[in-house]
């Protein structure tokens, strides 16, 4: 059985792709340190508890496995914390993945899949936005993910490193099972707000920003659900497997959905009334984010399977309860 080894592999993202990875027959090697992953998230799978700017516990791995690819998801994500605590993100999502680097080269693993984002763009001046399309991100976050794939670059012509950076859109919804789903410390995103909304009494959805260029004023972003991002990595893990070039890939459903149209598919697919209070923009929020992904679909094969909004939300809404009930 082939070994991955997935850094990051107890969040969010990163325990899809390891359900999936086991499901299609693969030995994922989840390699978390646990400061915001889960091992629940994980169970069942082999966790190396540990950190990315651990060297030698790195090649110690490596040394001891046989991992054909690496798929790294051990990265800082909120957007409006770069910007307070930029040296926390370049410390983790540069400097420690550089470190990565530097174990996979010395181990000779030369297959890496690198979750990068839609904030590579900034804002964009055409869309839906192809993958030429200029880079010029606006918050530390989407710098720190643009330099990675700027390096990955120069590993591949320096040490024939073939990659694969995945720019993700809006990831969403959870595993249908309910046993696996999003669960940030704070949580800063969209959906699961809304539904913290309906299931505590306390707390109402702020939208940030009203008088955005969209057509009821709210930022228009494109919402992909996660096991349709997780598929998509196995395909990549594919393409590197069949040796084919390093290459970066948008996904996302190529559909925009305004804040308040993701909160009236959260009052459908529930049966129940957000709480929601408007407020200011939200520093660095682009008006419109809507990826084309027709090179995904073409190179790769990939097709978003839970494409619908409604379905994304009621999957989330599945986990949100599930988790409370486990008390998670
Ligand atoms: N958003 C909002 N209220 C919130 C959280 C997010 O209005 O409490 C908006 C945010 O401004 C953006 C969209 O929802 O336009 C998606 O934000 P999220 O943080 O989920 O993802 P991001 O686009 O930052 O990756």
């Amino acid at each position: 059985m082939k070994e991955i080894l997935v850094t990051g592999g107890a969040g969010y993202i990163g325990s899809h792709v390891v359900k999936m990875l086991a499901e299609r027959g693969y030995h994922p090697i989840v390699f978390d340190s646990l400061e915001n992953g889960f091992a629940e998230f994980v169970k069942g799978h082999e966790l190396v508890v540990g950190d990315i700017g651990d060297y030698d516990l790195l090649v110690d791995v490596f040394r001891k496995r046989k991992i054909v690819c690496v798929m790294n998801f051990a990265s800082y994500i909120a957007v409006g914390e770069s910007m307070q605590l930029p040296l926390k993100y370049y410390t983790n999502n540069v400097a420690k993945t550089l470190n990565l680097f530097r174990a996979m080269i010395e181990c000779e693993v030369k297959r890496f899949i690198f979750s990068s984002t839609a904030a590579v763009y900034g804002y964009p001046e055409k869309v839906p936005i192809q993958e030429d399309a200029m880079l010029f991100p606006i918050n530390p976050y989407g710098r720190t993910k643009l330099m990675i794939e700027q390096v990955l670059r120069d590993l591949d012509a320096a040490s024939g490193m073939k990659f694969i950076a995945l720019r993700y859109f809006n990831a969403a919804g959870a595993d249908p099972s309910g046993e696996i789903g999003e669960s940030h410390t704070p949580e800063t995103h969209l959906i699961p707000l809304v539904l913290r909304s309906i299931l505590e009494d306390e707390y109402t959805i702020t939208v940030f920003g009203t008088d955005y260029r969209t057509h009821d004023g709210t930022c228009i972003r494109d919402y992909i659900h996660v096991n349709d991002l997780a598929d998509a990595h196995i395909l990549a893990l594919e393409a590197l497997l069949a040796e084919k070039e390093s290459a970066v890939y948008n996904l996302g459903n190529g559909r925009g959905f305004t804040v308040r149209e993701v909160i009236d598919a959260v009052r459908r697919a529930t049966g129940k009334k957000p709480k929601v209070k408007e407020g200011p923009r939200r520093p660095g929020d682009p008006d419109v984010l809507v990826a084309s992904s027709e090179k995904a679909m073409k190179k790769l094969g990939w097709k978003p399977k839970m494409a619908e909004l409604e379905t994304i939300v009621e999957t989330a809404w599945n986990w949100e309860r599930q988790r409370r009930r486990k008390g998670w």
